[in-house]
């Protein structure tokens, strides 16, 4: 069996967890020993699917189709092996199965309660991934802040796992944050003590705090921790800001993170910690030889976790191709004909981003119609994808109104179409076609050059399609559809050949970017950009 660890956060959100969790995953993985992350999240949707991004950030889709926190995205990116539904856990999916279960009449005409009805479905999902015998180590990030209500069944439960486990099988790390008053110029301890004593007040002891600063934490400063807070001296540690998240394992390394989790889960079978692919990633992030410019064309450009995973990816395919991609967010409801050169000009690439919706449409389409007139590089993901159809439907072969339905459902020439399945589909939430599918490559393309194969397997999350009824007009006219699903024939990628680079696809590379295994698409691309960059220096 497995052993748990849990991660909890103290002081405020937003400190990190996800980024802690999974740097230490990566150190243990660095050490031959397999661990996977999962997060619960203390919200009542049943997952984020049907948050909008400026309430939660981007959506992250696994393999097998579960649309969830973007943490997720994290876990993957550090540990380059994937995640699965049972990966993300909400406190709607944990009552919506009591619930159920409840309507079956399971609960044999018991009053269900929160305990122990709740918190043993939480501590079933909690222990799920450790009993299949896979992993040696599962790290549980609880959402949100130690103190809130909504957490207040989560935290019983690890206090019951705590208990019911053996010491060496279960250990909890504590991350909170050390403010430094510039007044004073003082690191203050307070509100960690604070947090640790209302975690201790459930019943829950952390074996390890970790220390979120802007400033270097003195011997004196951890002592105090330390004794205030009731846990080992050397088990505080400090998480210190650092340039790229990707830097935070090695900090974590030189805190000997993974040294104490070791000794305290009695894991006594383990390698040197092997970081060498990690770290000449590293190198190459922190010595670009150049720069690019790509323009991120979207709607939800004011919140950066909207496009999350477009952004890593850019950072895996820039230290890839050893140059720094500059992204300049351009608001697509900014863009108009009048304006698209002053906004576009200088740029070295175009990514048109996934979305849903009327609001910034037409922006999108000026956009990619920049790009392909002008010859810059352009990729699209998803929406951006279909908008470049929509661009080639109305200026190249002369349909003016053509159209989404998604957007216009009267269109006369609706090029992309709404997905045969999904028409009958009511309910919004885990409904779109979503996760990994198969796609055949047409040999010759762009799309071959740049996976190298012509079977590939990529995610998705969408609900319209290009509609293949204009298939052969598009093709007249010059517009190749390079990648098809096998099973049904939809247009997975379309490219333009008389383009230094021009391709728009229906999935998602950006989820299946890893340090150690950057999506091809944007490694490419990025090329692209960097040629363009050369070209019109
Ligand atoms: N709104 C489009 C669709 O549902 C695109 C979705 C996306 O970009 N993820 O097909």
């Amino acid at each position: 069996m497995a052993k748990y660890i849990f991660v909890t956060g103290g002081v405020t959100s937003s400190l990190g967890k996800g980024i802690i969790a999974a740097s230490l995953a990566k150190l243990l993985q660095a050490r031959g020993i397999t661990a996977t992350i999962q997060k619960f999240d203390p919200y009542i949707n049943v997952d984020p699917g049907t948050l909008n991004p400026y309430e939660h950030g981007e959506c992250y889709v696994t393999e097998d189709g579960a649309e969830t926190d973007l943490d997720l995205g994290h876990y993957e990116r550090f540990l380059n092996t994937p995640t699965s539904q049972a990966n993300n856990v909400t406190t709607g999916r944990i009552y919506q199965t009591v619930i159920n279960k409840e309507r079956a009449g399971e609960f044999l005409g018991k009053t269900v309660q929160v305990v122990p009805h709740i918190t043993d479905e939480i501590k079933r999902r909690m222990m799920l991934l450790g009993e299949a015998g896979k992993f040696d180590v599962v790290i549980t990030e609880i959402g949100g802040t130690v103190g809130d209500i909504e957490s207040t069944p989560f935290i019983e439960t690890v206090r019951q796992i705590q208990w019911e486990l053996p010491v060496e099988d279960v250990m909890v790390v504590h991350l909170t944050l050390i403010p430094y008053l510039n007044a004073a110029k003082e690191l203050k301890t307070k509100p960690t003590q604070h947090s640790v004593r209302m975690l201790s007040e459930t019943g829950v002891h952390p074996d390890v705090i970790v220390c979120r600063t802007e400033h270097p934490l003195t011997d004196d400063i951890k002592r105090k921790i330390a004794l205030f807070c009731n846990v080992k001296a050397g088990n505080v540690i400090e998480s210190l800001d650092a340039s790229t998240i990707y830097e935070v394992p090695l900090l974590m390394q030189k805190e000997q993170l993974d040294l104490i989790v070791m000794k305290k889960l009695n894991i006594t079978k383990f390698n040197e910690p092997d970081l060498t692919k990690w770290n000449v990633f590293l190198t190459k992030l922190k010595n670009p030889k150049s720069i690019v410019n790509i323009g991120l064309i979207g709607k939800y450009i004011e919140l950066q976790d909207a496009y999350k995973s477009i952004l890593e990816s850019f950072i895996h395919a820039g230290a890839m191709n050893e140059v720094k991609v500059n992204v300049v967010n351009v608001h697509s409801e900014n863009i108009t004909s009048e304006n698209v050169n002053e906004k576009l000009d200088g740029l070295d690439g175009l990514l048109v981003a996934p979305g849903f919706g009327n609001r910034g449409i037409e922006g999108k389409i000026i956009a990619v119609q920049y790009a392909r007139e002008n010859k810059m590089p352009f990729f699209g993901i998803c929406l951006g994808m279909q908008m470049a159809v929509i661009e080639f439907a109305r200026n190249v072969l002369g349909l003016k109104q053509a159209h989404s339905v998604e957007m216009d459902p009267n269109s006369p020439d609706p090029v992309i179409n709404m997905m045969e399945e999904q028409k009958r589909i009511t309910m919004m939430g885990g409904t779109m076609r979503l996760g990994s599918y198969p796609c055949l490559i047409t040999e010759n393309t762009l799309a071959h050059k740049i996976y190298g194969t012509t079977s590939i397997n990529e995610r998705h999350r969408h609900r319209y399609e290009f509609n293949n009824e204009y298939l052969n007009a598009f093709h007249e006219k010059g517009m190749v559809t390079s990648g098809l699903n096998p099973a049904t024939g939809l247009v997975e990628i379309v490219e333009l050949p008389n383009h230094p680079f021009f391709i728009g696809v229906q999935y998602h590379p950006e989820l299946k970017s890893t340090v150690e295994a950057p999506a091809p698409l944007f490694v490419y691309f990025i090329e692209a950009a960097k040629k363009h960059a050369t070209t019109t220096a």
